[in-house]
């Protein structure tokens, strides 16, 4: 086991990361900004380095100022946590190369999942369904003009290097699909440095489900079931739940066995997610490997019983799986997470950062709060707008909705807004409750929360 961790980033990853290390009796160091210097992360860490100003590039994202922290508390490894560099195949190379261990899959695994359509052939290449579409990038309007009418509209461009919801289009008809083209493109540029974009057809009303994975050094690999993360908006999520009222025995052995031959597929090591769509015929298609620890792993610890960043760091140092046998996985009861973020839901969902003055932490039976907020802190208007995540167990899902019910009534944040008015509405939606739900939830069902292009786009589908 190492001895010394260093944990590159920030908020409640960075305390989750730092609690696993203490249980694991590894010792830690922080990195900060310097507006973060009070953020919980810093304190709880044995050891902290600052490693420059607010805006990420200078921080976080700062490659030489996390290898001189790293190389100047002596840490023998470094766990990237998520967003930042956590996909950066160039940073893992660089952690290996200053004999650092990075703890995450090996770069090359990065580097194929981190390109979307390098991950589409990937999958194709293993035997795992994909959308329909392209396998390269879009040269001009005729070719995408060209592949549309192929694969029907509607049908959805997407950015290779895209991630967090953004960089995607929903075209209807021609019209449509050559004004977005340019403008994809362009935005791709803009925003990921790399111009590629692809189409796939628009699956309409799916359901995503994403199947949480483990693999050692040693060859061995489990998949951990299924996150139901079908409740977004604008393409992110924010209520996910496992198991999928949508998934059975038979579907998630299926979409299990997939996403072990996805990951397989490109020697992947470490905590993975393979994402999928379900269609409303059932039939399910991979769209990308998000190669990290995600925001909602740990609805899948507490249905699992597994420490998924535990295993994280274990795998890293070399260990053997925990549990190495598939059938001896557990799965145990409902979780849903909802994602409290600092955003006004009632104004567009703008954000809403500032001073917390009164902070009221929901307790009690099967509630879990991942969260570096406090009473006192402020939110920081420069990085993700997440202050916490609420989660909820029960022994079935109506058990786990009223936890969560009565969890986000004790739940406090003043005076800033934050997401919780509208999980409170989600919770008691009857469509939701039914578990009958689509990615088009929010502007089908909830319309006045939604965003104006869902909506259109909920309506044209
Ligand atoms: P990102 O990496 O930006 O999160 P994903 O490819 O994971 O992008 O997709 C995010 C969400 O966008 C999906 O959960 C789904 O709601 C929607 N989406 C992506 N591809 C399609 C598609 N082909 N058809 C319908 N919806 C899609």
């Amino acid at each position: 086991m190492f001895s010394k961790i260093l944990v590159a980033n920030r908020g409640e990853i960075a305390l989750r990361i730092i609690r696993a290390c203490k249980e694991l009796g590894v010792r830690t160091v922080a990195v900060y900004s310097q507006p973060d210097a009070s953020s919980p992360h810093v304190h709880l860490a044995d050891e902290a380095v600052c490693i420059g100003g607010a805006q990420a590039k200078q921080s976080y994202l700062n490659i030489p100022a996390i290898i001189s922290a790293a190389e100047i508390t002596d840490v023998d490894a470094i766990h990237p946590g998520y967003g930042f560099l956590s996909e950066n195949a160039h940073f893992a190379e660089i952690c290996e190369s200053c004999q650092i261990t990075f703890i995450g899959p090996p770069p090359p695994a990065i580097r194929s999942m981190g390109d979307k359509m390098a991950a589409r052939e990937a999958a194709r290449k293993a035997g795992v369904p994909i959308v329909p579409g392209t396998q390269e990038a879009i040269k001009d309007k005729d070719e995408a003009l060209r592949v549309a009418k192929k694969i029907k509209y509607p049908v959805i461009i997407k950015a290779a290097a895209g991630g967090g919801g953004r960089g995607m289009r929903v075209c209807h008809n021609e019209v449509r699909l050559v004004s977005a083209l340019m403008t994809a493109q362009r935005e791709a540029e803009a925003a990921f440095g790399n111009g590629a974009v692809y189409i796939e057809k628009y699956i309409e009303r799916p359901k995503h489900i994403e199947i949480q994975i483990l693999a050692d050094k040693h060859g061995h690999a489990v998949y951990l079931y299924e996150r139901d993360c079908t409740i977004q908006r604008r393409h992110q999520k924010l209520v996910e739940e496992a198991p999928s009222p949508s998934v059975d025995w038979k579907l998630r052995k299926k979409m299990g066995e997939a996403a072990i031959k996805a990951a397989k597929a490109v020697n992947y090591v470490n905590a993975g997610t393979v994402e999928f769509l379900l269609d409303t015929d059932g039939k399910f298609y991979f769209i990308e490997m998000n190669t990290r620890v995600q925001v909602e792993h740990g609805i899948t610890e507490l249905i699992t019983g597994i420490d998924i960043v535990k295993e994280q760091i274990r795998i890293a140092a070399g260990e053997k799986l925990g549990i190495r046998k598939q059938d001896k996985i557990p799965l145990r009861g409902h979780a849903i997470e909802c994602r409290i973020n600092a955003e006004d839901p009632a104004n567009d969902f703008a954000p809403s950062p500032g001073r917390i003055d009164r902070y009221n932490l929901p307790g009690g039976p099967g509630v879990r709060v991942d969260s570096h907020a406090y009473a006192g802190y402020t939110v920081l208007p420069y990085y993700d707008s997440m202050i916490g995540k609420l989660m909820a167990y029960g022994r079935n899902r109506g058990e786990a909705i009223s936890v969560m019910q009565r969890a986000l009534e004790e739940f406090i944040v003043e005076p800033i807004k934050t997401t919780i008015p509208i999980h409170k509405e989600i919770m008691k939606n009857p469509v939701f409750r039914r578990g009958q739900m689509y990615t088009d939830f929010i502007p089908r069902v909830m319309g006045e929360w939604a965003d104006k292009s869902d909506t259109e786009n909920a309506k044209a589908s």
